[in-house]
């Protein structure tokens, strides 16, 4: 089977053929991907940044946001039949720690990624434990099937930081920040501005029809931001960039109260003038990771069912997973919204 693996501890990732699987182990099913979306955690992977380099362990199969059809099943599952269309919270949680016991699973000390730690999704097939499906509704696309796990990073983090009725700022439009945008306008808003510096990205945040798609770098930006919001500021801020400049910036324009929600993660540790910007102001800082299991799926099905159009919109291209080489150079270039890779038009085409 074809499978995008890193096989090699430097910049890149190399297409792999391998054996097909042998029958999953009980409790786990076989699935055989339709398709997959490219990640930022994909791109960390695919540049051999720090953290993934004291993460990865090569070689390994990537990718984690996937869809596809159950094709075999483990011993002592239930509830799932082959042929069943299903995707995967990619966080496989211990289910008995303190955090797992109280329903923050996502938080798990103990957990073990797909397509980080264990073999991935950007393949024919992969194996995942049954506890971690979700069952796909009709109504959706696979292309937007195959990205419950995004949509959730982002849903996680508009539903946690409570944007109704709220003057809403996103500091960085890539695929989080775009579809957290959509989402804090369904949501209910009182007003969504976008901040993103890449032209290409700032075009898509403009089709999702926001208040205010603004480039960091226009002088004139912060009183945009302020004009917008009553001369207060944001009440919720969304931070995907994972910029220093770009979170201190944020910080200084919010408003007394506010909500700051963190999902962007910095290269490094970041100076904050902790005393004027967050205790004197009395602002909240929400770090937030994962998605909340089940609670998030829940949202975000919910959510890709009303909003096909807008999933549509951040979703910029839809490449034939040979052709993943192209999807990570269009990331380089931040000439793209998501990219989906499509596993399923390769079924018979390649030797197995
Ligand atoms: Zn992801
Ligand atoms: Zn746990």
């Amino acid at each position: 089977m074809f499978t995008i693996a890193k096989t090699e501890a430097s910049r890149g990732l190399w297409p792999v053929l391998k054996d097909s699987l042998r029958e999953p182990e009980a409790g786990m099913v076989m699935v055989d991907v339709i398709a997959a979306g490219i990640c930022g955690t994909d791109y960390h992977i695919y540049s051999w940044d720090a953290w993934s380099a004291g993460r990865v362990r090569t070689p390994m199969t990537i990718g984690h946001e996937f869809v596809g059809r159950i094709s075999a099943i483990g011993a002592g599952v239930t509830g799932f039949s082959i042929g069943d269309r299903v995707s995967a919270e990619c966080h496989i949680a211990c289910g008995t720690c303190r955090f797992c016991r109280t329903g923050n699973a996502h938080i798990c000390e103990k957990t073990s990624i797909i397509g980080v730690d264990r073999p991935g999704a950007f393949a024919e097939q992969v194996e995942v434990p049954a506890s971690n499906l979700w069952h796909v509704p009709e109504g959706i696309p696979d292309a937007h099937a195959a990205l419950f796990d995004p949509v959730g990073n982002a849903m996680h983090m508009v539903a946690s930081a409570k944007v109704t009725a709220k003057d809403v700022l996103i500091v960085g439009g890539g695929p989080i920040g775009l579809f957290a945008a959509a989402i804090a306008k369904a949501h209910g808003a009182r007003t969504v501005a976008l901040q993103e510096p890449n032209q290409a990205r700032a075009a898509i945040a403009r089709s999702l029809d926001l208040d205010l798609v603004v480039s960091p770098r226009d002088p004139d930006s912060t009183d945009k931001i302020l004009e917008l919001t009553r001369g207060q500021g944001p009440e919720v801020v969304l931070e995907v960039s994972g910029n220093a400049a770009a979170i201190n910036a944020a910080l200084d324009l919010a408003a007394p109260g506010a909500v700051f929600a963190l999902l962007g993660i910095p290269s490094g540790p970041v100076a904050l003038d902790l005393g004027a910007k967050v205790v004197m102001k009395g602002v909240s800082l929400l770090g937030i990771t994962g998605r909340r299991m089940y609670e998030t799926w829940y949202q975000v099905e919910a959510f890709m069912l009303k909003n096909p159009a807008l999933m549509g919109k951040v979703i910029t291209h839809i490449l034939p997973a040979t052709d993943f080489a192209r999807g990570f150079e269009l990331m380089d270039e931040g000439a793209c919204g998501k990219i989906v890779l499509d596993f399923a038009s390769l079924k018979g085409r390649l030797p197995q």
